[in-house]
């Protein structure tokens, strides 16, 4: 199986806008198992890392049969060496804090509805810079996070400064990018990789001795999608805010979406009760939020009620849950009161003919990754 970032095998290091289109973005990209052995090996979705141009030379001599291959250096592009600097950089978490009203972080909590439960309004820090990438200059924005669980996440985002743009034109590819890469974290370091997809990007591909350049073509992840994610922006696009909210939640998700239409729940293990797993359900005519089925052990014990706020689709009250279940289970279970915990079917006769496995983090994210 092709190891990608959605199937977390990376971490996104580094988005970066082309100089030459304001609305292409290349991914840097840190291996995440190479990073746990010391290593820093960072790719690039652009054409000098993908044809590893830096090592062109050396490859021509192969191929004309000449041994003496030249000399080799690392694969790496203009972009993964500005990644580098930045990973290598300290400094990071002294972070001048921001709240909600600054236009990065309405934009981020506008597009990832757990974000909005999980960060706190004082747990937003941004740090913006002037760099330098193989001589172009570029407007850096760092985005920290601080869980209420005091888990920390940072996205770094980079404009090219030849296209114009204002602090409200930067929002949306700060939210975007910034909030992908942090709910990522966040899930991550809870041991449960985000499967979903990560937002508009784009590849280029060899064609003949051309070369075509087209935008990603995952379901879920056009430009549209992206904006409409949220529900709070009109964008003109027609679709209501429980549309948006099932688009945010079908990103997030990624397979696991398909998986939760065609069986109608998601498992969660416990990362704090060994041997219980909770079964989120959700109404198939998406009107009402569904209790969570508690099992312990394999065998199903209890319903958990965990209402929603007001006025929020259900698809986003499905996907906090979700979030808040592996990034803050305390959090989640210490709102359950005794009035809100019921007997088995207590919203429902469905009977539970699929087995509740309990996995270690670490374990579940290694099966999920090898099924996606
Ligand atoms: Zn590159």
């Amino acid at each position: 199986m092709a190891r990608s970032l959605r199937n977390g095998d990376f971490d996104l290091a580094l988005a970066i806008q082309s100089p030459s289109s304001p609305d292409r973005w290349y991914r840097v990209l840190l291996d995440r198992a190479r990073a746990l052995s010391g290593e820093m090996v960072l790719s690039c979705d652009c054409m000098g890392w993908r044809q590893d141009a830096r090592n062109a030379a050396a490859r021509r001599a192969v191929a004309a049969g000449r041994n003496d291959a030249g000399l080799r250096v690392p694969r790496g592009c203009k972009h993964t060496d500005a990644a580098q600097v930045l990973l290598s950089t300290p400094g990071v978490a002294a972070m001048p804090r921001y709240r909600n009203d600054h236009p990065y972080i309405g934009a981020t909590r506008t597009r990832w509805a757990p974000l909005r439960e999980f960060v706190p309004e004082d747990g937003w820090g941004i740090q913006e810079a002037r760099i330098t990438v193989s001589d172009e200059p570029y407007h850096l924005v760092l985005l920290q996070a601080t869980g209420t669980t005091g888990t920390t996440a940072t996205a770094a985002i980079a404009f090219a400064t030849c296209h114009p743009a204002t602090l409200g034109s930067r929002a949306a590819p700060v939210g975007d990018w910034g909030g992908y890469t942090i709910a990522a974290s966040f899930c991550r370091q809870a041991g449960v990789p985000l499967a979903g997809e990560p937002p508009l990007h784009f590849v280029e591909e060899l064609s003949g001795r051309g070369t075509t350049r087209r935008a990603a073509p995952h379901p879920g992840s056009t430009t549209r999608e992206i904006l409409a994610i949220g529900d709070q922006r009109d964008l003109g696009d027609g679709l209501t805010p429980a549309q948006r909210a099932e688009n945010t939640l079908r990103l997030f998700l990624g397979p696991q979406h398909a998986l939760l239409e065609h069986q109608g729940f998601l498992d969660i293990s416990s990362g704090l009760y060994p041997g219980r797993v909770y079964r989120l359900r959700r109404d198939p005519q998406r009107r009402y939020e569904r209790r969570v089925r508690v099992f312990e052990q394999g065998s199903y014990v209890r319903d958990l009620c965990i209402v929603r706020a007001q006025s929020v689709p259900e698809a986003d009250h499905f996907l906090t849950l979700f979030f808040g279940l592996v990034a803050d289970e305390q959090r989640i279970l210490s709102v359950v009161q005794r009035g809100n915990i019921f007997g088995t079917q207590s919203d429902g006769h469905e009977r539970e003919t699929v087995p509740a496995v309990w996995r270690p983090r670490a374990v579940q994210a290694a099966a999920e990754a090898a099924s996606a």
